[in-house]
């Protein structure tokens, strides 16, 4: 097993790269004037200038290569720049640049072929086109009361589901509060989280045993035949990378059921390789059985070169709009640029095995290796994850688990935080925090060594914050 913390590993970083100092001066003065930011206060941020970005690697104002350990907003699962996307873009661009939703077009039925092939489950045959994750969630929502004449809708607390109306109301995460008109019919549940674990359980077993329960007493309470679906992360992202234990989803999946509930599963972050799985439902290998009825898609379907996003319907859901017009749709749903971004990613994705790729990171490099930082730093409460996609929580004392910085703290209560982010980039490393934790989400096509790389500067950061 490799443990990558021992000798550092310089060979890998790029040179940095020449820049024009005017240009980035100009790029900042444009930006301060003109973009207002999402999720922030405008005078209190100093956006990041990146001047490029190839593979795993972004370059800051003065041309200095950072290793992005975010992937953006966990999106470039195949990197910057692949060649062979970049020019499918290219050459869609030339042959047919834009087409309204309503025509027939190659490239569209070729990228909803290649997704619904990789989704386990033989129901799931439709793609409904979207331009990202959150109107994904959206109309999912919206097939789902179609299909069933129900209203209400389940969603789980610690969750992330886009920031549209239904989505940033779906969403269990306190960015919801300041949306929340709660009057939308969504009801949230506990999820199993076994570090923080509402149910006080001492094992995954427990947990999952018990957060079932918990599931079904809310859909007892709430009366199930007002209940159109349930809405679930297969594995949440955002609210913290918590990997279901083996047998919740297929749970979930049996108690939808019983009570003709649609199961709607959000793959917009965990899917498309990121669990070491085509699809995070399949991360212990029972994706087959516990075939959704709806699978909500984004980020990784084309690694965000254009705006994409998707909602795949099983036969039966799809079935209900056959002779009744489905009461949806977006101008630019299914852009021929952003399909076949599509198409180019999913069959470089097939052809440089970037799936099983991103399993043996997770297992032979950056499980064993967070593992390894966790002995060594008192602050790590707890590693979690799969494939390239792991969080690690910062805890002010691992006996109370109380986390380094509390939940949504700005200015001087997020100093601690401030500075591991600081720590990282001055070592060249782009790294992914959210609250107490740090997110190991480097893109699916890291390579080894750039893995190691980056976990020892992940490794040093800490030592020197903490
Ligand atoms: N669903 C999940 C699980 C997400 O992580 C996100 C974004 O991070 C969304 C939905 C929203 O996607 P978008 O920002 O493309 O609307």
């Amino acid at each position: 097993t490799a443990v990558p913390t021992t000798s550092p590993t310089t060979s890998v970083v790029p040179p940095p790269r020449p820049v024009d100092a005017a240009a980035v001066a100009r790029t900042r003065e444009l930006d301060s004037a003109h973009v207002f930011h999402s999720w922030s206060a405008q005078k209190l941020i100093s956006p990041m200038v990146v001047t490029g970005a190839e593979g795993s690697w972004v370059y800051d104002a003065e041309g200095r290569p950072l290793l992005d350990f975010s992937s953006q907003l966990v999106f470039t699962n195949i990197g910057h720049g692949h060649p062979k996307v970049v020019a499918a873009i290219g050459e869609q661009a030339a042959k047919l640049a834009t087409v309204a939703p309503q025509h027939a077009v190659d490239v569209r039925g070729e990228a909803a072929r290649l997704i619904t092939s990789h989704l386990p489950g033989s129901r799931l045959n439709k793609v409904f086109f979207t331009t990202g994750g959150a109107e994904a969630n959206e109309n999912a929502v919206r097939a789902a009361r179609q299909h069933t004449g129900r209203r209400k809708v389940l969603a789980r607390y610690r969750s992330y589901h886009g920031n549209t109306q239904t989505a940033i109301h779906l969403t269990g995460d306190p960015r919801r509060w300041a949306n929340d008109s709660g009057a939308e019919g969504i009801v949230h549940f506990f999820g199993p989280y076994l570090y923080r674990s509402v149910f006080h359980s001492s094992t995954e077993a427990e947990e999952c045993r018990r957060a079932l329960e918990h599931l079904e007493q809310v859909i007892t309470l709430e009366g199930p035949s007002t209940i159109a679906a349930l809405v679930l992360e297969s594995v949440p992202g955002t609210a913290g990378i918590m990997v279901p234990p083996p047998g919740y989803l297929a749970g979930v999946r049996e108690i939808t059921r019983r009570h003709g509930i649609v199961l709607i599963l959000d793959e917009v972050m965990a899917g498309f390789g990121r669990t070491g799985t085509w699809f995070g439902y399949d991360v212990h290998g029972d994706g087959e059985r516990i075939d959704p009825d709806i699978v909500t898609i984004a980020k990784g379907v084309n690694s965000g070169y254009v705006p994409l996003g998707g909602v795949v319907l099983s036969d039966e859901v799809a079935a209900t709009f056959d002779e009744r017009a489905f009461p949806g749709g977006l101008t630019y749903s299914g852009h021929p640029l952003a399909c076949a971004a599509s198409v180019a990613t999913l069959r470089a994705m097939e052809d440089e095995g970037v799936v099983e790729h991103a399993r043996h990171l997770g297992e032979d490099i950056i499980g064993p290796a967070l593992r390894d930082i966790a002995a060594r730093h008192a602050v790590v409460g707890e590693v979690r994850g799969t494939g390239v996609f792991w969080a690690v929580e910062l805890v002010k004392s691992r006996e109370t688990r109380e986390p380094v910085v509390p939940a949504g703290a700005t200015g001087a209560a997020n100093a601690p935080m401030a500075a591991f982010t600081k720590a990282c980039l001055s070592r060249g490393l782009l790294p992914f925090v959210n609250g107490n934790r740090t997110h190991v989400v480097p893109p699916c096509t890291v390579s080894d060594d750039e893995a190691r790389w980056g976990l020892e500067q992940l490794d040093a950061a800490l030592g020197e914050v903490f």
